[in-house]
């Protein structure tokens, strides 16, 4: 496993459409364990593959409360409700902001083992799910965000 390098905002490839994964490969595990690594060094809750400079719909998420994913292709087939968030990412740091996301999603995913899922995700997790999906279509939360600003310095690593 390594740690792999964040792209940062002004990097094009945020802004690219992925891939679909078709074969998951012993490449594309070693991939996922990557992300994990690189997310856990980096204190996030969810990393796409595109932050890494893999344009391959893979995300990884790990909410800190039992929600840890490893989705490729995943894919938003509900969304119910309605939630403000209050978000943040690892390719935008020192900035936060706040985004209308839905209280509840579902989504379809290949999992590491291969087989299809269908996970439903609801308050935190369905926000980090949004965000990260997003990644996978070059979307960023400061795109949708109603507020989006500056952690002021005495706030940062709170
Ligand atoms: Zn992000």
């Amino acid at each position: 496993m390594a740690v792999r390098n964040i792209r940062k905002e002004g990097d094009e490839v945020l802004r690219v459409k992925c891939k679909p994964v078709k074969e998951i490969t012993d490449g594309v595990l070693r991939l996922i364990d990557d992300m994990f690594e690189t997310m856990y060094e980096a204190d996030g809750v969810g990393l796409a593959a595109p932050q890494i400079g893999i344009v391959k719909q893979i995300v990884v998420i790990d909410d800190r409360d039992g929600g840890e994913f490893a989705l490729i292709n995943p894919k938003i087939i509900k969304a119910e409700g309605e939630q403000e968030s209050c978000e943040g990412c690892l390719s935008l740091p020192g900035y936060r902001g706040n985004v209308i996301r839905p209280e509840k999603v579902t989504v379809e995913a290949t999992f590491p083992d291969g087989n299809e899922y269908t996970i439903e995700a609801e308050g935190f997790l369905a926000v980090i799910m949004c965000h990260e999906i997003d990644h996978l279509s070059g979307v960023l939360y400061k795109d949708k965000a109603t507020v989006y600003e500056r952690i002021p310095a005495t706030e940062e690593g709170e």
